[in-house]
């Protein structure tokens, strides 16, 4: 089977590798011409444009910021739709507005490609180890002609529904981690103003009820002041803006998450969009006049 891999950032470029080292032929591209030429290192055909990366192949995977990098990718000059046969799959593992997903569908119909909405959950070290969470949107028949392949790059895929419940299921998914970060930095911060030990007390609470995949994730890099990305705050808020887009579509009060935009904002205006969320951090540290 012929893959087509476009978009080899932080979560492409891992993830493209682990199909690389798992036997499938591919053919890659990236606006970034340094990350085409890694990836070439790594054994991958290279291509120019999106159009050229996809001529030949069965399926493409496309790993890309947000909902107009997808478009552009798909439906822009020298784009997927350009230089796909008919039949090939189009699953795009970014997560972007589920609105979007299933527009773009629509038009590949048209032109006889199918399309996925497959976003991910994990992160940089899971894209490393290939144990991503994959929610899956689109026919189910694809989804299952396609699972070893996913297998390759995740632990756990759960197909949601039709196109857009893939992305669906991805905004819920932002919604509590945003939330989980916040509660975690607004609870060490009061640790800390209050005199106590943060490290001592994330090993005190972490067993219990509190303790989360985000607490263990994010407190040590807090307690390290590592905020290097992993996932940065810039992209964070492009899912709660797509969150807060869906919600009013469907007339969903979201009321946390459009405080957590706020917040973003803020970090935004400082400069910080770049760092990893765990910089959400600094917010409360900045409102607290107080480090961790
Ligand atoms: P990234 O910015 O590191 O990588 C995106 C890549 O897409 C870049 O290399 C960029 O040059 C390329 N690109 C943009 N537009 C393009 C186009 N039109 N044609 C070809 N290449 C193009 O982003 P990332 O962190 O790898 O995230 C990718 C997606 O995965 C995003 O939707 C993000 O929300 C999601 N995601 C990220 C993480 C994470 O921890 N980083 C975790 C889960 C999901």
């Amino acid at each position: 089977m012929k893959v087509s891999f476009i978009g080899l950032g932080i979560m492409g470029k891992p993830m493209s590798r682990n199909l690389l080292k798992a036997g499938y032929q591919l053919k890659v591209f990236d606006l970034n011409r340094e990350a085409v030429e890694e990836a070439a290192l790594y054994g991958a055909e290279t291509a120019e444009n999106c159009a050229e990366a996809v001529e030949g192949c069965d399926v493409c995977i496309t790993m890309l910021p947000n909902s107009p990098d997808v478009r552009a990718a798909v439906l822009g000059e020298n784009g997927i739709v350009k230089g796909a046969k008919k039949g090939m799959v189009l699953i795009d593992m970014s997560s972007i507005d589920p609105t979007e997903s299933r527009a773009i569908g629509q038009i590949l119909k048209e032109h006889e490609i199918e399309m996925m909405d497959a976003p991910v959950s994990g992160g940089e070290p899971k894209a490393v180890d290939g144990t991503l969470s994959v929610m899956a949107g689109g026919r189910k028949e694809t989804f299952e002609q396609y699972y070893e392949m996913l297998s390759v790059m995740a632990g756990s895929f759960v197909y949601v529904g039709e196109l857009g419940a893939g992305n669906i299921a991805k905004l819920a998914n932002q919604i509590i981690v945003a939330i989980n970060i916040a509660a975690v930095s607004e609870a060490f911060t009061l640790v800390r103003k209050a005199g106590g030990d943060p490290s001592l007390v994330y090993q005190a609470i972490r067993g219990g009820l509190a303790g989360s995949t985000v607490m263990d994730a994010k407190v040590p890099m807090m307690l390290e002041r590592n905020f290097k990305p992993g996932f940065r705050i810039e992209l964070h808020a492009k899912d709660l803006n797509n969150a807060l887009n869906a919600g009013h579509s469907v007339h969903a009060s979201l009321p946390l998450t459009s405080q957590m935009m706020e917040m973003m904002q803020s970090l935004k205006a400082y400069g910080l969009e770049k760092e990893d969320h765990a910089s959400l951090l600094k917010y409360y540290e900045k409102i607290s006049a107080v480090e961790l």
